[in-house]
């Protein structure tokens, strides 16, 4: 019954995008558009005009990536593997990015189990969280990953200092569109909702003025809780 109800959750959010998607997709057109028109009559583009069509176009693309990474209907490709590997891979381009905006991100961990995971799906989560952490926050803000055991469930906590989160903004977040941000597509938490629910997974978030935590706990199944991290490591994949 639970999977019957995450898959109707899931179906009932990609129609609700879908309306959202084609006004979303449609506020770059317009731009772009308008600059075309203005080059056709005029003759010229000012690098200025340029740099704006090539953000909206972004923006636009990044809508239908983070769209369409929802709306996939097949069911995730969960393997055997140990969470922090995937987090150690997806490490080097969240550095990347908070090097960009001078900050600082730290990944802590406890020996955490082998989960069956979709590689490419906690992935995007990761990410679309670490995002998030270092965009809440100002030069010299530090994120840290931890992952750890919490009784029967694994957790893995995204900590930032940034400007933290008032209820009213978390009663929000998860819906589609829902953004603060100038250049936001108000879908990452989206995604890590559909993620976190494909993954059998909880998001809960704890805010402050002080800055923000999300924690994503996966409870762990019988055959999880038996697998050996150390034998595991470099056995083959399961499947399920
Ligand atoms: P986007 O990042 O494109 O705005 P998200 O779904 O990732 O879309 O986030 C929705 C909104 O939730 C953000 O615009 C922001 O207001 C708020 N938010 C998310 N994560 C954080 C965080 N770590 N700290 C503060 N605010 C956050
Ligand atoms: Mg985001």
């Amino acid at each position: 019954l639970e999977n019957k109800m995450a898959r109707f959750d899931r179906m009932n959010l990609i129609g609700e995008m879908a309306a959202g998607i084609a006004h979303e997709i449609r506020n770059p057109m317009t731009t772009v558009r308008g600059f075309l028109q203005m080059t056709k009559q005029r003759g010229n583009l000012s690098p200025e005009h340029i740099d704006l069509m090539i953000e909206e176009l972004d923006r636009a693309n990044a809508i239908i990536s983070e769209y369409l990474s929802l709306a996939k209907d097949k069911p995730a490709d969960r393997r055997l593997q140990p969470l922090n590997q995937i987090i150690e891979n997806l490490l080097p381009l969240i550095q990347a990015e908070a090097i960009r905006s001078d900050k600082a991100v730290f990944f802590e961990t406890a020996v955490c189990p082998q989960l069956y995971l979709d590689e490419k799906e906690i992935r995007q989560m990761v990410l679309n969280l670490a995002l998030n952490g270092l965009e809440a926050m100002k030069a010299g803000g530090g994120l840290q990953i931890k992952t750890y055991w919490e009784k029967n469930t694994v957790v893995l906590a995204v900590a930032d200092q940034g400007c933290g989160m008032r209820p009213e903004l978390l009663d929000k977040v998860g819906t589609p569109f829902f953004t603060t941000k100038e250049q936001g597509t108000g879908l990452g938490l989206a995604v890590c909702y559909s993620v976190a629910t494909r993954h059998d997974a909880a998001i809960e978030f704890e805010s402050s003025a002080a800055g923000t935590t999300v924690f994503v706990r996966f409870r762990l199944t019988a055959e999880e809780k038996q697998a050996d991290p150390e034998t595991t490591l470099s056995g083959g994949p399961g499947h399920r």
